[in-house]
């Protein structure tokens, strides 16, 4: 029994395939996890790499505590499930079972127990003299886990272990093997293009799109809060309907149109944690509704559709429809919708039905990037702010402008401010009224009244609907605009310069002998690289890391401010002073970036240095970590 932990792990074949991006996961003790996507996108390199069946490229993969990545794969301690069984022709079942235990030479009334209690777990001890052949593919699959059961790993890797089955059959040992996972009580691992064996299957599911992962959730909050167009349209059956449409708030509601001029409205409260220009009826948003989630009512409605066809499955009745009711629109596959309604209704083809969409259960996407526009916790929210003689005007407040605010806004009086939530922090400078408490992950997110919009922020505190809550804002992680001009970008938490790395062979002094040291060289000054990381440069690149530039990345707190002459010698460009907080603008070369500094600090010149074991270092051409 183990958990698993796969830190930025990538994967790039001979021929220069990037076939895994920078997968990361944290897998629990126990947990069923599930790599679901299309064919292609590396669910299985992900499981062969996790096996040690693959060479992994770059980044860290334990197994419990224990860093496996050079670790043979008979040593793993884990068992892995193939989909075409490789069971031995010529061996009866117990020998099947038996001959991976025999090989490690364990004691035979040992092994024998082992045997006997697999086959007692997948109920197949009448069949234990028989060979493969005499058996159906379904005993057959049973064997091959009996076989994985037998040795007792930590961890089973199964790779589509029931695509060989039909469709039945697949149905009964997909519970069988949710059983199995219960009584063994092991971290399982599945890969599977079969979204409905992901969804059945899986405690949590990792969906994946051509080398990336897209989202890692539990089956319910993929289906109902998928975080990208592709996630939301891979799960579930039959799949989302997707339209074209725009979003006009007007006060509490937002009527949502479609191409044709077809009409629903949607209560704001579903959608306040869109961004506002979404909202302004002039850009185009992809509305996803379930099939599940519209239903077909009595009462006229501005959302007609056509029946075009019924298909009845027992249990439910599945309607394809088009909303063009016109024949010549009929063929453009934006008009199809598809409709899940109970069994027992009945709905002719040609006929015209009224539709009714359960808004709270609607997704939307930006046209370009297909990301969610109703993220659990909103990127940012903004807000028309008023800056004049060093004054600004902001969410019911006027605070006396900060430096940094006061020099890029001369010129600026009407502007927008962003405000992500990690901005809102404790403070007396603002007070709005609380107006909801919601909970994601352990983290209460309270949103905040302000006009006719919402401030987000997360918080500890107790604090319920109608309080009224005082905060202060981080001034350096917000954004200001004047219109599409961005005049104030946030700090970001992270840094990076561009550098190369070195390996010197050096004399020891006295003894005659050489030894090598490795450095990161930025702008001149060398910082002593850890050993760990030397192991990953140069196995990962070889030769070709000592002519390569390299990304380092660092957070600011890792900067430290050193000696005259002991680090990167830097000059100070500017002071950024936002009042809570205080940046020093420093340039090298042609590169710059912001250290924080004290308000007494007042250089000219600085030096800056680094521990080797707080910089990640990036490929920049494959845009890859190596460590
Ligand atoms: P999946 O299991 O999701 O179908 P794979 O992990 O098998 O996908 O493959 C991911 C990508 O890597 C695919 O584009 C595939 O063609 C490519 N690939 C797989 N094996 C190799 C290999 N040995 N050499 C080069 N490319 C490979």
């Amino acid at each position: 029994m183990a958990g698993l932990k796969l830190n930025h792990i990538y994967k790039v074949y001979e021929n220069g395939h990037k076939a895994v991006n920078d997968f990361s996961i944290d897998i629990e003790d126990k947990e069923f996890i599930v790599f679901v996507g299309p064919s292609g996108c590396g669910k299985s390199t992900t499981l062969r790499m996790i096996a040690g069946l693959e060479e992994i490229t770059a980044g860290d993969l334990f197994i419990g505590d224990t860093l496996v990545n050079d670790v043979e794969p008979k040593d793993r301690d884990i068992a892995m499930v193939f989909q075409n069984y490789a069971l031995y022709p010529h061996m009866t079942v117990y020998d099947n079972m038996a001959f991976g235990l025999r090989n490690r030479h364990m004691p035979k009334d040992e092994i024998h127990k082992r045997v006997m209690d697999a086959a007692k777990i997948l109920d197949i001890e009448e069949y234990l003299d028989r060979k493969p052949k005499a058996m159906s593919g379904g005993q057959r699959q049973r064997v091959a886990l009996g076989r994985a059961i037998v040795r007792d790993p930590k961890v089973f890797l199964l790779d589509e272990p029931l695509s060989n089955l039909d469709a039945k059959l697949r149905a009964s040992m997909r519970t069988e093997i949710t059983k199995l996972h219960k009584k063994l009580q092991t971290t399982f691992i599945y890969v599977t293009h079969d979204q409905v064996e992901a969804m059945t299957m899986g405690t949590r599911i990792v969906v994946m799109k051509l080398g990336y992962v897209q989202q890692i959730d539990t089956p319910i909050n993929l289906y109902e809060r998928p975080r990208n167009k592709f996630v939301a349209g891979f799960i579930g059956t039959p799949q989302m309907n997707f339209f074209d449409v725009t979003l006009d708030r007007q006060g509490d509601t937002v009527v949502c149109t479609f191409d044709d001029g077809k009409q629903f409205t949607i209560p704001y409260e579903v959608v306040c944690k869109a961004q506002d220009h979404y909202l302004h009826g002039k850009e185009q948003v992809i509305l996803g509704v379930r099939p599940d989630h519209i239903r077909v009512v009595d009462h006229e409605t501005k959302l007609q559709a056509k029946v075009n066809v019924v298909e009845q499955l027992g249990n439910e009745s599945i309607v394809y429809g088009q909303l063009a009711l016109d024949e010549e629109l009929s063929v453009k596959a934006k008009n199809q919708i598809i409709i899940k309604v109970p069994a027992d209704s009945h709905y002719e083809s040609g006929q015209i039905i009224n539709l009714e969409v359960k808004v709270e259960k609607i997704n939307l996407f930006d046209q370009n990037t297909e990301l969610t526009l109703l993220n659990d916790i909103p990127d940012y929210s903004k807000f028309d702010a008023k800056a004049s003689n060093g004054v600004m005007e902001f969410l019911g407040s006027k605070i006396k402008m900060p430096s940094a605010f006061r020099e890029a806004l001369v010129g600026h009086e009407d502007i927008q401010i962003q405000v992500p939530p990690e901005a809102v922090i404790a403070g007396k400078d603002y007070q709005l009224e609380v107006h909801k408490v919601e909970v994601f992950n352990g983290k209460k997110l309270v949103s905040l009244v302000y006009g006719d919009r919402y401030l987000f922020l997360q918080t500890d505190k107790d604090v319920k609907k109608g309080d009224l809550l005082k905060f202060s804002l981080r001034y350096d992680k917000l954004t200001i605009l004047d219109g599409d001009e961005v005049i104030v970008e946030p700090i970001p938490n992270e840094e990076s310069l561009v550098g190369t790395f070195l390996k010197t062979k050096r004399k020891a002094i006295g003894l005659g002998k050489t030894y090598v040291t490795f450095e990161y060289v930025i702008e001149g000054h060398k910082i002593v690289t850890p050993m760990d990381k030397v192991v990953k440069i140069t196995s990962i690149e070889g030769d070709a890391c000592y002519s390569k530039q390299y990304k380092y990345v660092f957070k600011r707190e890792n900067i430290q401010l050193v000696t005259e002459g002991m680090g990167i010698e830097c000059e100070v460009q500017s002071i950024i002073d936002y009042g809570n907080s205080r940046y020093a603008k420093l340039v090298t070369g042609g590169q710059s970036l912001l250290i924080e500094v004290d308000q007494f600090f007042n250089e000219s010149m600085v030096f800056i240095d680094f521990d080797g074991q707080d910089i990640e270092v990036y490929e920049q051409d494959i845009d890859m970590r190596l460590c």
